[in-house]
């Protein structure tokens, strides 16, 4: 087991707002452990209500100043984000593996996640922005109609700890780009990553303003979302803090952008080659350690195969290989807290109660340190008992057999939630047509990947608004219609 060195603490005295690095108001500190050796890895000063104040008072000054962010043209901004992406490349290896000690993302993930997704999405989003245009509409009043659209002001952002960066940048990025300014409050468990984005945004020279972290737990966070100086909100987490957001958001008519938990489908056609498929359905099922909202973690499998996939999945779920994230070997790494393993431990208690026990169950032989659980099946589930509704956010499965087509529509839908889902299947066209009868934000066929063109997000319990695509980007913005002094051409 990798152990990390703690002479060698990653400390910040400092907080990134107003373009500098500022004494916090308290002598308060935020400190962070290693998921797999408990040790701690680093500190950073906890933001107050007040550094919150100074936050948002500087992110408003750099959004109104005239000649400021908001009125740069897109090439302008472009190319201030252009220094960004290359400033988070530079830091992009130590930003995985600050992720990876912190919250036990699997290395090779956060390569691809944490290390290339931020400056990706950057780009993809300043390109995006350059090719919106006005918009001249033919009225129906017989004059012409004008289009635009502005940026929508100062974004106050809330990122959870699982994916932290790359969920930051599903905000960040088309925020930033639209010409938004950003108060960032990042989790606790994961906050030494999101120092290294504050440097990026220094060492870019982005004006001041524009980007500040205020480290923080709920308080500050709930602080944040009802600051009279916010204009919109944009919060990922659990469905149970973003209902006291959106309540929080109704009562002041603010915009929200929400994206919150799930239970989504894997649902296995009788016609399926699971086999050339495994890695894949790993990737949808239990990437991260389970520790994702859109993974697929009711997995419906076909009564006339039953036993055979049952096998095929034992064995996936058994061989994978559990230890130090750091090790690019590891396929499952251990969980973010002792809180969470408490959480995950719990369900999996329930899960004994509920159905059968067909991988895993307990804590992984051989280590005896790290917030490790072992990857975890229960076949038989009942599609309404707990294991099956109820959010987990750990390495736990629950196999759930159906009849027909009609019947596997019905169990994915009988769900609070409505965020992911996949279907497997030899047949594409057989796939596409039963993606369509899943009522969910967001469906795979023989597989799953956010791709950035697309909107992502939720319906029901899941979540409301989309990141990603067009969408993302529009959810920054506001339209404004200029009923124009000219005839219809
Ligand atoms: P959490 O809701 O406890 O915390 C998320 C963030 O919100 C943290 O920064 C936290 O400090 C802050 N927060 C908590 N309560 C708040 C409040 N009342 N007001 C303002 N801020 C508040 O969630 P978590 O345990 O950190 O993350 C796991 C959850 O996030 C899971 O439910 C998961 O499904 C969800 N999630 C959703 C998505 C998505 O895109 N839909 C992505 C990742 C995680």
């Amino acid at each position: 087991m990798t152990t990390v060195d703690t002479r060698q603490t990653i400390d910040y005295d400092r907080i990134f707002l107003g373009g500098e690095w500022t004494a916090p108001t308290t002598g308060d500190r935020i400190q962070v452990h290693s998921a797999t050796t408990h040790e701690l890895v680093g500190s950073v000063p906890e933001g107050r209500e007040e550094d919150i104040d100074a936050a948002v008072a500087a992110a408003r000054t750099a959004f109104d100043d005239p000649s400021g962010w908001a009125h740069f043209t897109p090439t302008q901004r472009g190319e201030a984000l252009e220094r960004f992406a290359k400033a988070l490349e530079a830091r992009g290896a130590e930003t995985a593996r600050r992720v990876t000690v912190q919250n036990g993302m699997p290395t090779w993930l956060s390569q691809q996640w944490e290390q290339g997704f931020p400056p990706m999405l950057v780009r993809f989003f300043v390109d995006l922005v350059k090719q919106t245009q006005e918009e001249i509409r033919p009225g129906l009043l017989g004059k012409q109609t004008m289009v635009i659209r502005k940026p929508i002001g100062v974004v106050g952002q809330i990122v959870p700890w699982n994916v932290p960066q790359a969920i930051t940048f599903l905000g960040l990025a088309p925020a930033l780009a639209a010409g938004c300014t950003v108060v960032l409050k990042p989790s606790p468990e994961t906050v030494l990553d999101a120092f290294l984005l504050a440097e990026a945004a220094e060492d870019a020279g982005l004006p001041a303003g524009v980007v500040n972290v205020i480290p923080g737990g709920r308080e500050v966070g709930a602080y944040l979302v009802s600051h009279p100086g916010v204009d919109k909100v944009s919060f990922t987490g659990s469905t149970a803090a973003g209902r006291k957001v959106a309540a929080a958001c109704g009562e002041l008519l603010r915009p929200v952008t929400l994206e919150l938990g799930g239970k989504s489908a894997a649902v296995i056609l009788d016609d399926a080659d699971l086999d050339s498929q495994l890695e894949d359905f790993f990737g949808n099922t239990m990437i991260n350690n389970g520790q994702v909202c859109w993974t697929s973690t009711r997995i419906l499998v076909p009564s006339s195969r039953y036993d055979e996939i049952t096998g095929t999945l034992a064995d996936l779920y058994s061989g994978l290989t559990v230890g130090d994230p750091l090790d690019p070997a590891t396929k499952v790494g251990p969980l973010v807290s002792e809180r969470q393993r408490e959480r995950v431990e719990g369900y999996i208690a329930v899960g004994k109660q509920e159905a059968r026990l067909l991988v895993g169950g307990g804590r992984p032989h051989g280590i005896d340190q790290g917030w490790f659980v072992e990857p975890t099946v229960f076949a038989d589930v009942d599609p309404k008992a707990r294991i099956a509704q109820e959010e987990i956010f750990g390495p736990v499965l629950s196999i759930i057999r159906y009849e027909d087509e009609q019947q596997a529509t019905r169990i994915a839908n009988d769900s609070d939630y409505g965020l992911g889902g996949s279907v497997w299947t030899s047949d594409s066209d057989r796939g596409e047509a039963f993606a369509r009868t899943v009522r969910s934000g967001t469906f795979g066929v023989n597989g799953y990947a956010n791709d950035p063109v697309a909107p992502f997000g939720g319906v029901k319990a899941s979540g409301l608004g989309r990141e990603l695509g067009p969408e993302g980007l529009a959810a920054f913005q506001e339209i404004k219609t200029i009923y124009l002094d000219r005839p219809n051409a």
